[in-house]
């Protein structure tokens, strides 16, 4: 049996909570299974390593921002094999470079593309437990690049499809996934299994609890995955294709304040307008999200779309340079604004889900700036102020709480 163990921040925050978990992974250890441990880096570390290259640039190159990044990750696993080794266990820390872990080259936002397996397999044989680093990989170019925030959950899901592990087990500072965030929703409720799209969305709406693309490759390479805590027995959330439970209406909500609005005003009303826009942006590595298209008037357009509020300078840098060759009159940028979504399988067969969430929020007298919907979901841009009022009269609306 090799199972893969994900342990985040919160849970190697300091020597106390490496021990906790050195322990919990020595007991699958002592009970014959194969253990491989992806760890992040320790409590706010990433946060500490950002603020420290913007106090010397606040633009830092994204390149030298993932070399100064990845030593976060590098530390925690150090320590991990420094608690085994005091508890008598034989173990051995491993980063990106070392395991071989291919991303392609983006910077800051690398995708995982093939893991060798050859040198954790070999130390596995040694008997020995295998601490990797999460969240980095390295590219073409023999650099350090890292998955994104988050991106620890990825790998521990791409290194259990790789390893075809038996089980991957993300612990983290809550009991599993609820239907909320439940430090903003107080009556938010813990669910026993939730489906690989409902979770998938849930994610890249902002329900931070899993990387989305952690999801996607689960989904992909069908790995059952559970969360859980570090800090307690409790039993958690599985995730996976089909789930025996009732379909609820609507599983969850989430929300996500990493949003920017930017509205290109008086485009020319021609065809190869859109194209070229959202050209520009893709070629800028720029996710654009919510797209709004005016109706023509005066042979002219206005497109309105969001994207990461932490790409807003490249976005505006890349818009700039056509900004001539497309006639654009104004750029505007808002970025205060947040997005608030629901996300339910059983959404697909009963109309009137979406009119029941705007009426809630007529009642709350929230303002909707943009909405955008699938089969399976509701996302609405409003006011960033807004958002705790939304989840919280939103996850009443449909019942979701104990
Ligand atoms: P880790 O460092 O363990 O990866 P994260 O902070 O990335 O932890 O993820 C856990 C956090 O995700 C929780 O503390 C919680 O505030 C937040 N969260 C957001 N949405 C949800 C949800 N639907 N269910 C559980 N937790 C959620
Ligand atoms: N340490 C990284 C971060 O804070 C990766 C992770 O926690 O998954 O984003
Ligand atoms: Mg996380």
């Amino acid at each position: 049996m090799l199972v893969v163990k994900k342990f985040g921040g919160t849970s190697v925050a300091d020597n106390e909570r490496i021990m906790n978990v050195a322990k919990r992974c020595i007991e699958d250890y002592k009970a014959g299974c194969d253990v491989v441990v992806v760890l992040s880096a320790m409590g706010k570390q990433t946060d500490v390593l950002i603020d420290m290259a913007k106090s010397i640039n606040p633009n830092p190159p994204r390149r030298e921002l993932d070399m100064l990044m990845t030593t976060g990750e590098q530390i925690s696993v150090a320590m991990m094999a420094m608690a085994m080794d005091s508890l008598g266990v034989p173990s051995v820390s491993l980063n990106a470079y070392q395991v071989a872990m291919h991303t392609t080259s983006v910077y800051g936002n690398a995708r995982l593309k093939r893991i060798d397996t050859e040198r954790i397999r070999n130390e596995l044989d040694l008997k020995k437990i295998v601490i990797i680093t999460g969240f980095q990989g390295v590219n073409k170019y023999d650099d350090y690049t890292t998955l994104g925030r988050g991106g620890s959950d990825t790998t521990a899901v791409a290194l259990a499809a790789a390893l075809h592990a038996d089980k991957c087990e993300i612990y983290t500072d809550v009991d599993g996934v609820y239907t909320a965030d439940p430090r903003i929703v107080k009556k938010a409720r813990k669910l026993k299994e939730i489906t690989y799209d409902e979770m998938l969305d849930l994610a890249t709406l902002g329900a931070g609890v899993l990387h989305n693309r952690s999801v996607e490759l689960a989904k992909k390479y069908g790995v059952r995955l559970v969360v859980r805590s570090s800090l307690n027995q409790s039993e958690g959330t599985v995730i996976k294709e089909v789930v025996k439970v009732e379909r609820m209406l609507v599983s969850g909500v989430a929300a996500d304040k990493n949003v920017t609005r930017i509205s290109v005003v008086g485009l020319e009303d021609r065809p190869g307008v859109a194209f070229r826009l959202f050209d520009a942006l893709a070629k800028a590595n720029i996710n654009v999200d919510m797209i709004l298209q005016s109706i023509g008037r005066d042979n002219t357009k206005d497109i309105t779309f969001t994207i990461p509020r932490d790409m807003e300078k490249d976005a505006l840098d890349a818009l700039e340079n056509i900004k001539d060759t497309l006639n654009m009159q104004d750029i505007n940028t808002n970025s205060k604004v947040a997005k608030v979504s629901i996300v339910g399988a059983g959404m697909m067969s009963n109309p009137g889900v979406a009119s029941k969430m705007f009426e809630c929020l007529y009642n709350a007298n929230i303002n909707i700036r943009m909405i955008s919907t699938s089969e399976i979901r509701v996302t609405v841009l409003i006011d960033e102020k807004e958002v705790e009022k939304a989840m919280n009269v939103i996850h009443d609306m449909f019942g979701l709480e104990d």
